[in-house]
């Protein structure tokens, strides 16, 4: 008997838990049936839509309780999240940044933006973010350390900072990350873009690094509109951000002294109450989500060839945005697949082109990127909203 074609049996798994629709099933949409329109309201009526506002420090405070790190700036995306975070620790021209080769491009965006050099590196199957041991092994060879820290050997250009992105909201394996980049006096910056709500060994992802970063953006757990956020325990650091986000205004009652070039990188408020709105159901949608998963584990477990990422060990994942991944044997059917499944009305996504690959990034340092090539040959993102 002839097997059934991988197509099939992929969009029948995908029946299995979201029904025939008559309706495309987009990859995320958003949930906004809690106290948005109460507080949106509410802001217009007191006019303080703008950068001036009580929902602003509502949410950064909201955030803090909810993570548990000490604090938080909001910010109008989160790629200016990325750039305030790299500016803070002086990240600029003659610099590189370790980034992996497997992310969205606003992490790469971000370095660029200082002038710095994007660097990539490779990620692990395992958490799909980036390889803290195949990094240690490479550092061994192309880093050099001397009484200004760490350069490149190569390049010359000296390594400031590395920034793991929690992928899908899976969180890397930080501590072991945070471990490396020690020994070689390399920054850490978690894009948690994706990871609001993921906990690592128990605790909310974003508080190992120097700093973290958050999306709001409207495909995220929970959305502003447009929206970031940088979380940090460094009370300067975060004195720093304010200020480089703000304008770098000095507080007086009148007079306009700025006393560096910064920018106008605030959450306006208005953004900010829909935030407050959000944040407030965040729990349940995370619920919502591992439930989802759970159910989509469920329908691939039989499926032959194809495996659902299932969470590292140590975390406990928000599931953002669930993924299969096809088995190396049969990686060329993905193509096959995601039209399959488009055609059957599931909005299913490839993983983004790999950096590298990107026209303004084809002469960045990079290395061996094995591993991302494969995940990028057989992952495929599944309709992942919380209201399925
Ligand atoms: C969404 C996202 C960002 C950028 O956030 P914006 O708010 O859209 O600027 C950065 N990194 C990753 C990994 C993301 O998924």
């Amino acid at each position: 008997m002839s097997e059934r074609p991988l197509t099939d049996s992929i969009v029948s798994a995908l029946q299995a838990v979201l029904g025939t629709t008559h309706n495309p099933v987009p990859l995320h949409e958003p949930d906004l049936k809690g106290n948005e329109q109460a507080y949106i309201k509410d802001c217009i009526h007191s006019t303080f839509v703008s950068t001036v506002g009580a929902y602003v420090g509502r949410f950064e405070r909201c955030l803090i309780e909810y993570t548990g790190i000490r604090h938080a700036v909001a910010v109008v995306n989160g790629t200016a999240a990325l750039h305030a975070a790299l500016m803070a620790i002086g990240v600029g021209v003659g610099d590189e940044v370790l980034v992996p080769a497997l992310t969205f491009v606003a992490t790469a965006n971000a370095v660029a933006y200082t002038g710095a050099v994007p660097h990539f590196v490779d990620s692990e199957e395992r958490t799909l973010g980036v390889d803290p041991d195949k990094l240690a092994a490479y550092l061994s060879s192309v880093a050099q350390i001397d009484k200004n820290g760490c350069s490149n050997r190569h390049t010359g250009r000296r390594i400031k900072a590395v920034i793991p992105m929690h992928t899908f909201g899976h969180p890397v394996d930080i501590d072991r990350l945070c471990d490396v980049c020690q020994q070689y006096s390399i920054s850490v910056i978690e894009d948690a873009a994706e990871a609001l709500g993921s906990l690592y060994k128990g605790r909310h992802v974003g508080g190992k690094g120097r700093m973290s970063i958050l999306s709001f953006n409207g495909n995220k757990i929970i959305t502003t509109g447009g929206g970031g956020a940088i979380l940090t325990n460094d009370t300067q650091l975060a004195e720093d951000l304010r200020h480089l986000t703000t304008t770098a205004k000095l507080p007086h009652r009148w007079t306009y002294h700025h006393d560096q070039v910064a920018f106008n990188y605030r959450m306006p408020n208005l953004n900010a109450a829909l935030g407050c709105a959000q944040i407030e159901r965040l729990p349940h949608m995370v619920e919502k989500k591992r439930r989802l998963a759970e159910r989509y584990a469920d329908a691939f477990a039989d499926v032959h060839a194809v495996q659902f990422f299932v969470e590292p060990e140590f975390a406990r994942s928000n599931y953002w945005l669930n993924a299969i991944l096809i088995d190396p044997a049969h990686g060329r059917q993905r193509d096959a697949v995601l039209s399959a499944t488009h055609e059957s009305g599931y909005l299913t996504r490839p993983v983004w082109t790999l950096m590298h690959r990107l026209p303004m990034f084809r002469n960045c340092p990079k290395m061996d990127l094995s591993v991302a090539k494969r995940i990028e040959s057989r992952l495929i993102n599944l309709p992942s909203s919380a209201c399925l």
